[in-house]
Formats: C-alpha cells, sequence, structure tokens
C-alpha cells in the first residue's frame, strides 16, 4: 500500500549521518561486526521509531500489507537498502520500515535498485500490480510498461510476496472481509486487494 512517510523525528535528523558514518566504519575495520540500535535519551532508537513508523502504515508491513495487530508475528524494522552493503543509511530516516518478518525473512541482506519504494510519491499499486482473485497471487500489472512490470516482479521475488502459504492467506482475508457485516478496512491485511 501506498504510504505516507512524516517528518523523522528531529534528534533522528541530526544525528543520523554520525551515526551512520561510525557504522560504516567499524564495517571497514570488521565486516562482520554486529549491527545495534544507537541511543537517544537511554532509549535504543528502534524502541523509539517503531511507534512512528507504525503510524505511516496504520500497523501494517510496508510491503506484503499484513496487519500486524492480529498476525502473531515478530514485528521488525527493515533497512530497506541493507545495511551491510549501505552502513552509511543504516540509520536515514527513508531507508526504513515496519517489516513483518516473513518479508524481512526473504529479502534479507538482497537489494536491487528497480524494488519498489511504497512511500515514493509516484507509487501506486494499481500501476504496477494487480492481484489474481482466482490465484490470490500478486502479478506485475501487464499494461504497465516493460520497466515497471520489471520492478514489480524484482519487489514480488525479493520479498517473497507469492512464496508458500501467502497467497493462500489472502484468499482467506479476501472471503472473511466479504462475510463481515461492517468490515472496517483498516484492520485487515492485504488492504490492496480492495482497492
Ligand atoms: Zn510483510
Amino acid at each position: 500500500m501506498k504510504a505516507q512517510r512524516p517528518d523523522p523525528p528531529q534528534w533522528l535528523s541530526t544525528k543520523c549521518q554520525r551515526w551512520g558514518q561510525r557504522y560504516e566504519q567499524r564495517m571497514s575495520v570488521n565486516p562482520g561486526a554486529p549491527f545495534s540500535w544507537p541511543q537517544h535519551g537511554r532509549q535504543k532508537i528502534n524502541r523509539l521509531l517503531l511507534p512512528l513508523l507504525r503510524q505511516m502504515t496504520n500497523d501494517h508491513c510496508a510491503f506484503c500489507d499484513i496487519f500486524q495487530m492480529v498476525a502473531e508475528i515478530r514485528e521488525t524494522i527493515e533497512h530497506f537498502k541493507p545495511k551491510s552493503q549501505y552502513p552509511r543509511e543504516a540509520f536515514q530516516w527513508e531507508n526504513l520500515f515496519l517489516c513483518c518478518d516473513k518479508c524481512q525473512g526473504a529479502k534479507q541482506e538482497l537489494f536491487d535498485p528497480l524494488l519498489l519504494k511504497p512511500d515514493e510519491v509516484e507509487y501506486e499499486f494499481a500501476h504496477y500490480f494487480i492481484f489474481k482473485f482466482s490465484s490470490g497471487e500478486l502479478q506485475p500489472n501487464p499494461t504497465a510498461s516493460p520497466l515497471d512490470q520489471q520492478r514489480a516482479v524484482m519487489t514480488i521475488t525479493l520479498y517473497g510476496l507469492n512464496e508458500g502459504e501467502r497467497p493462500q492467506a489472502r484468499k482467506r482475508v479476501f472471503a472473511s472481509y466479504c462475510q463481515s457485516a461492517n468490515p472496517d478496512l483498516s484492520l485487515f491485511s492485504y488492504r490492496f486487494m480492495f482497492l
């Protein structure tokens, strides 16, 4: 789903560059250096950022749109550009998303410049994707340009959006939405199915 990113907290804008440079330096000395979130005001910043990121997507994973409140899944912060390859951007607000562990587990440290970013101004689900009600799968929109279709395929592949149980899970959510008397879409996973 398209997401509108709010402004970052002031402390993050002030410190993200310094933290990124420090992490980059640590990685250059020891490429296997463990990652840890720095602290601000005696709190790990991932704890401070998580509520803001949750707000940005209304508690949905930014990539598969699973609803975090109903799903018994671990919530994590995803580095869109992986921190191992882009250590300098590890704390940049625009690089951080709320993400479920399935999406993060699929993508891991992979990245491709074709990947779609849901908070980009020009991003629209329907421009890049279609949802196949019969199979529950996401597919590239056949009317999009070859490049945009490539971007959709890359996003589906890297985040594993059609893998395993996921298409079936979408079909189940769709059915339960249709059976609800007065459904509140914001409390459902996979809101793109109803666009
Ligand atoms: Zn996800």
